[in-house]
């Protein structure tokens, strides 16, 4: 089954403000909501496929890789929202309906008591990648540090919700009575407080370790994208969700290969007289070296492309090539044995660029 576009799912241009983007979601979860259709899948369906886009479009930076990336983007790294439970899209509810108004509570008997606990934040790391790395992708291990669950942290639990983690309040309104749940101020939500702790274990309980973990990263990502790897960041307090590691990709220079979207440029200079005469010539691609054959008569600037030589779209629209570009090298010194033999073409009519081939001339002087 093929996935729908996020945006479309909730019905909101690309350019939502995080706003307009809850607000659709809120609107969307009101009407799918599983308390008001009972046992109707189709429904059902609907409200975890609404919930699903509102996770990747409000978190700013599962956003910016759905932007980029688009679904396929999602699974890498072997994170992405799939197998979206009714409890992770319970656990949102308190962020979008929560708050001031706590108009989801009222209006389905309270979201069932569910306690919001503190999520971890994320962790942040730079990979260098080689373009035959973009290209192929690779599996890289990667060491950091992140803040882990200390042993021999002793809970006790919270009083004032009686370990909840929601404190629940009954309004009378002329509505009849409302209730609202939100976040225990004392305990923020975990449901119990730390009652002792190891010297090394910060406030939270948690503790700094050092972890090792390989990364899969896709053939065709590109400098600047970002992986977000669900759960590798920090943990939360008391048991919370960890956040997430998320891994900027950064790109090592070729030496004689660049990068222009998917495909790879390659500039090459022959000789006049190879040009002239055509050749067979090796150039590097990101795969090891390929013989080109040169055509007798080349111009400077003409383009040869090498199909498949690029990179894989990450989105599986095909494949870039490698463009390689033709330059004459013109001598910029002679001696004089090589200057009577160029002085006696000086005058030969096939020398003489034609009106016609001065043309065809400018205009490739207009594209490189
Ligand atoms: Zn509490």
């Amino acid at each position: 089954m093929s996935k729908r576009d996020f945006y479309d799912v909730l019905g909101v241009s690309r350019g939502a403000s995080p706003e307009e983007i809850k607000k659709a979601y809120r609107k969307l979860a009101i009407k799918y909501h599983p308390d008001k259709n009972q046992g109707d899948k189709e429904s059902e369906e609907m409200f975890k496929e609404a919930a699903e886009a509102y996770d990747v479009l409000s978190n700013p930076d599962k956003k910016q890789r759905y932007d980029q990336f688009g679904h396929a983007g999602m699974g890498a790294g072997g994170g992405g929202p799939q197998g979206f439970s009714m409890d992770d899209i319970f656990s949102q509810f308190g962020d979008v309906f929560g708050g001031d108004d706590g108009m989801f509570g009222s209006f389905f008997g309270g979201g069932g008591g569910r306690s919001r606990r503190s999520a971890g934040s994320n962790i942040r790391i730079k990979i260098k990648l080689t373009l035959p790395e973009m290209k192929a992708g690779v599996e890289k291990t990667v060491k950091y540090r992140r803040m882990v669950q200390a042993e021999g942290v002793k809970y006790a639990t919270c009083k004032q919700c009686n370990g909840s983690g929601t404190v629940r309040r009954v309004q009378n309104t002329f509505l009849g009575q409302m209730a609202t749940n939100s976040p225990c101020p004392v305990c923020s939500g975990m449901g119990k407080m730390i009652e002792s702790k190891p010297k090394e274990a910060n406030e939270q309980g948690l503790i700094s370790q050092e972890i090792e973990t390989s990364i899969r990263i896709p053939g065709g990502v590109a400098e600047g994208m970002q992986l977000s790897m669900n759960g590798k960041g920090n943990y939360g307090p008391g048991g919370g969700a960890a956040g997430d590691l998320i891994v900027l990709i950064e790109g090592i220079p070729h030496d004689e290969l660049t990068r222009e979207e998917n495909n790879v440029i390659f500039h090459l200079w022959l000789s006049f007289t190879q040009a002239t005469l055509g050749d067979s010539v090796e150039v590097p691609t990101l795969d090891g070296k390929v013989r080109i054959k040169i055509d007798a008569g080349t111009q400077p600037g003409k383009m040869l492309r090498l199909k498949g030589k690029g990179f894989p779209d990450l989105n599986g629209y095909g494949t870039g090539d490698q463009l390689v570009v033709l330059n004459v090298y013109v001598p910029t010194k002679v001696n004089s044995e090589e200057k009577a033999l160029l002085e006696k073409l000086a005058d030969a009519d096939n020398f003489k660029p034609s009106a016609k081939e001065k043309s065809f001339f400018d205009k490739l002087k207009d594209l490189f």
